[in-house]
């Protein structure tokens, strides 16, 4: 079942398969673009276009080619248009034109430029991606410059997978249809319930309703996940979607917050060469002596994270610890990251969680890259693999009840997929 969702950035959209019916805004000209998608029509044909009986192919015009200019680091607009042979007065004429062309103000590295040229190699249009959704259109009519923009067709279309794990994660992705960018979104949003290297095992199985995203009519990538269930070792684990403050969080079906105040551990790791040990024998120093973190194996460079939202309260090399930061969080609580190969962030600095701190490495006193991790509370060494982590922004009460009727249907749907695909897999 696909249930179709229409995300309106700002236009009434409609005509899922013909994929445009654009409404001219009033101040736009009819610019008759070359389109690059076979069922984009000028505006005027949007309403023929609706009744499925118009034979568009014939009607457009030949396309025009863009001449594409990709933003380069350290380029402004003003060396673009230079580089391009435009004058300087053509800039200064289109930023004059109204607010849409503010936008080009804010270029970055990477953005897209189109142009197209009259016979004198002036500029005739050019073509701006302001966003995923948006072009800014300037066009020269002959006379004067028209600034515009354009919405392209957004769609996001729900759909709906399973999968069981025989070897990995990933590989069970692949099978039921994921990316791998929507595998790691997944294993993020149980990251703090389930360790996703050392936990998972054959025979787990994952559901889940998530949402595509189409731009004129081809996918452009993956939106969010609405609902998922993970069964880890015969126990259930279950994700909402919710939104808070036009954000969205993920909670279980009690309303707990799969989040927690804290990241179980604060990397993406190999494998954990050595665990939170009081009576550890010392490889290199030959001696028992305490371990009072985790190991955690991974290449040199892999990133570290904050585990959760302080203040930098060391940031600094020694010959024991290498490169190696500590950070003070609430509720007295603090976390230690030793052999970092690189720091990135300063004693005194806040710090969100999540955020890059520094990058695994050997330094200090280290056989192989490997982040050393602790966690003490109230001064005291914990197990970071299982002392019981405090949770993140729990429900409200009158949040709690729009929360259980949302989440009502979506768990439905998903017992319905868990249903249907336990049928599928016991039956020949
Ligand atoms: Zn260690």
């Amino acid at each position: 079942m696909f249930a179709l969702t229409l995300i309106a950035f700002g236009l009434a959209l409609g005509g899922l398969e013909s994929g445009s019916n654009e409404e001219a805004p009033s101040q736009v000209i009819s610019l008759d673009l070359p389109e690059r998608h076979a069922f984009q029509s000028r505006p005027d044909q949007a309403g023929a276009l609706m009744t499925g009986e118009v034979d568009i192919s014939a009607d457009i015009s030949p396309l025009e080619e863009w001449e594409e200019i990709t933003v380069r680091k350290g380029q402004s607009l003003d060396g673009i248009f230079r580089q391009q042979g435009f004058s300087a007065r053509t800039l200064h004429e289109i930023m004059a034109l109204n607010d849409d062309t503010g936008q080009l103000k804010k270029i970055r590295p990477g953005d897209l430029f189109e142009f197209q040229r009259f016979d004198d190699n002036s500029l005739k249009r050019m073509r701006y991606a302001v966003d995923e959704a948006r072009y800014l259109i300037v066009e020269h009519d002959g006379q004067q410059l028209h600034a515009s923009t354009e919405t392209r067709d957004i769609v996001t279309q729900t759909t709906e997978t399973s999968g069981s794990i025989d070897s990995s994660l990933f590989l069970a992705g692949k099978k039921a249809g994921l990316s791998d960018n929507m595998v790691m979104k997944l294993a993020n949003l149980f990251g703090w319930d389930i360790d996703f290297v050392l936990d998972i095992r054959d025979g787990d199985t994952f559901h889940l309703i998530y949402e595509k995203v189409y731009r004129d009519g081809s996918f452009l990538r993956d939106g969010e996940i609405i609902g998922a269930t993970f069964n880890n070792q015969g126990e259930k684990f279950q994700a909402i979607r919710f939104e808070i403050d036009g954000r969205s969080q993920y909670f279980a079906p009690d309303g707990r917050n799969m989040r927690k105040a804290f990241l179980r551990a604060p990397l993406n790791f190999s494998y954990i060469s050595s665990n939170f040990n009081p009576k550890r024998f010392h490889p290199i120093l030959k001696r028992v002596k305490a371990h009072n973190g985790i190991d955690y194996r991974a290449p040199k460079g892999t990133p570290v994270f904050a585990a959760g939202d302080g203040k930098v309260i060391q940031s600094a090399y020694s010959k024991f610890n290498g490169h190696h930061v500590f950070i003070q969080h609430a509720n007295s609580i603090v976390t230690k990251y030793l052999h970092f190969t690189n720091r990135t962030v300063k004693k005194g600095q806040r710090v969100k969680q999540g955020e890059v701190i520094g990058y695994v490495g050997s330094t200090g006193l280290a056989q192989a890259p490997h982040l050393h991790y602790e966690f003490l509370l109230n001064g005291v060494h914990r197990n970071p693999r299982t002392v019981s982590l405090p949770i993140a922004n729990p429900l409200g009460e009158a949040e709690l009840g729009d929360f259980r009727r949302q989440a009502a249907p979506i768990l439905t749907q998903l017992g319905r997929l868990e249903s249907a695909s336990m049928y599928a897999s016991s039956s020949p």
